[in-house]
């Protein structure tokens, strides 16, 4: 299936646009060439823009029904399509088939949560200090909003920028990665489908330095709304920097998860599995970093490493595959790094270790470490792969103190049957997001987003409205 042969994959004012430099797209776990793309040129980002532009005159008029109408049109196409759209996250990022079903509908959810929430942009009434004024405070939308997305939820990191974005009134150019183009496509083709007037949606396929030297510069785009790696978060806030545009940055983060004493094993190891193979490993919030508790250490470990044993590696179209490939060369090497510093640095593999490496195609085993220290590279950046370092720790306050000893803040775990261990633990983990007894906490209600290095604002929720709406404070005098 060659989607984008008559596309291009770039899609501007309601048409589709093949022009630019030709860009393969591979199936990360067999090499394979599976369709190609066009990198536009920066005129192309422009015009994308310039339509966004023209577009937001209208839709920002609309009435919150009305978008709500659009969007909740598009969730039910993408749901009819959801088999097709999950076969295509397998095909171009690897992740096993049942795993990307499970994130279109995820990524749904977005779509049909912010369909209703756009009914509830309330502003509000002052009581003014002088009987002849009237106070008010309206919520409008920024404007021209600039997104771009990582490659490990190719549709989720989208539907989940862009469904609130469209239910403010705002309009939005995406810049999907250069990995996953094809999921991107799709839903864009059912947006389309869906009836959203040309230039509310625009994607583009850039290269990435090039379509945000675009947008930096063009005071029209009111808001930069990135999730990807720390680094390139850093410099897209810079760079806004000078424009003063909004940005919102959901980025990278090293989570660290805790079992205690009073754990239910079960529940733990099912957590931890959940947090830390999900996708191979590649998700911004995987568990990195394990630590538990001595007296619970030695069974949670057994049973921990048995079940991992169990986890098959392969192909994500293969319905027995846990585990699917890295994205790529520098995925598997940073893995293949941090494995091979832990050991020299006196960690005990328990377990996997091993990668497999050919033609292009990158497999790595469900690995185990234990006998861990904080110095290790794998206890301090995020490995991105199914690696787990497991610490034993002496009490909760040691547990608080290692969890919270990093620059970033984006999702931590905990297992413990306490009410009171678990309340310490809940208020005392400077995390945007933490699991009590729960692996896989984000759902499309609540906000999504991390403390410190780990990014800026919230997705998700009544929070993930709030971010593409401007505060309006209006006196009248009578
Ligand atoms: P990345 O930062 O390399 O790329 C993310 C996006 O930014 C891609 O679209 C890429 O093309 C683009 N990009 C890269 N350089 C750019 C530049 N100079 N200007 C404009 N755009 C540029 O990240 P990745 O490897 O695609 O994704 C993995 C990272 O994303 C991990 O660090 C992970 O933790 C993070 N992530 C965070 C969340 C979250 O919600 N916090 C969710 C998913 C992934």
């Amino acid at each position: 299936m060659q989607v984008t042969e008559k596309q291009g994959g770039t899609y501007v004012n309601g048409a589709w646009r093949n022009i630019g430099s030709r860009q393969e797209v591979k199936n990360p776990a067999t090499g394979e060439v599976i369709d190609h793309i066009s990198f536009v040129p920066k005129e192309t980002v422009q015009e994308a823009i310039d339509g966004a532009h023209d577009a937001f005159q209208n839709w920002s008029k609309t009435t919150s029904s009305e978008r709500a109408k659009r969007l909740r049109t598009w969730y039910q196409l993408i749901m009819q399509h959801r088999r097709e759209i999950a076969e295509q996250i397998t095909l171009e990022m690897g992740k096993p088939f049942k795993e990307a079903k499970g994130e279109v509908i995820y990524g749904a959810s977005f779509i049909e949560w912010y369909a209703e929430e756009a009914k509830r942009i309330y502003g509000e009434t002052i009581p003014a200090s002088h009987p002849d004024k009237r106070l008010m405070v309206l919520k409008q939308p920024v404007g021209v909003v600039a997104a771009i997305t990582p490659w490990n939820f190719p549709a989720a990191m989208i539907t989940r920028k862009i469904a609130p974005a469209l239910a403010a009134g705002c309009t939005v150019v995406i810049k999907p990665s250069e990995e996953t183009p094809l999921t991107a496509i799709k839903l864009v083709e059912l947006a389309h489908e869906a009836g959203f007037p040309p230039g509310v949606i625009q994607l583009v396929q850039s290269e990435p330095a090039a379509f945000s030297e675009v947008c930096m510069q063009d005071q029209r785009v009111r808001k930069i709304t990135f999730t990807g790696s720390t680094e390139v978060g850093r410099h897209l806030m810079r760079q806004s920097a000078d424009q003063v545009k909004k940005v919102s940055l959901e980025l990278g983060g090293h989570a660290p998860i805790i079992v205690l004493d009073d754990a239910d094993i079960d529940k733990a190891v099912q957590g931890v599995i959940a947090s830390k193979y999900r996708n191979a490993g590649q998700t911004c919030v995987c568990g990195n970093r394990i630590y538990v508790q001595e007296g619970i250490y030695d069974a949670f470990v057994a049973r921990f490493v048995e079940q991992v044993q169990t986890l098959k590696v392969g192909d994500g179209m293969d319905e027995n595959t846990d585990l699917g490939p890295l994205i790529n060369v520098q995925a598997y090497e940073k893995v293949e790094r941090h494995v091979q510093d832990a050991l020299n640095k006196g960690a005990n593999l328990v377990c996997g270790g091993q990668g497999v490496q050919e033609k292009g195609v990158y497999f790595y085993e469900p690995t185990v470490l234990t006998d861990v220290t904080a110095d290790m590279q794998v206890m301090q950046e995020e490995t991105f792969g199914p690696v787990a370092p497991v610490q034993k720790i002496k009490s909760e306050e040691e547990a608080i103190q290692r969890a919270n000893q990093t620059n970033y803040g984006l999702a931590a775990y905990f297992f413990t049957e306490s009410m009171s261990k678990g309340t310490r633990l809940m208020e005392a983990l400077e995390y945007g997001i933490v699991g009590w007894n729960d692996g896989v906490p984000a759902v499309a209600q609540a906000p999504f987003g991390g403390w410190k290095e780990s990014g800026l604002e919230r997705e998700g929720g009544h929070q993930g409205l709030e971010s593409f709406l401007e505060t309006k404070y209006v006196s009248v005098q009578l």
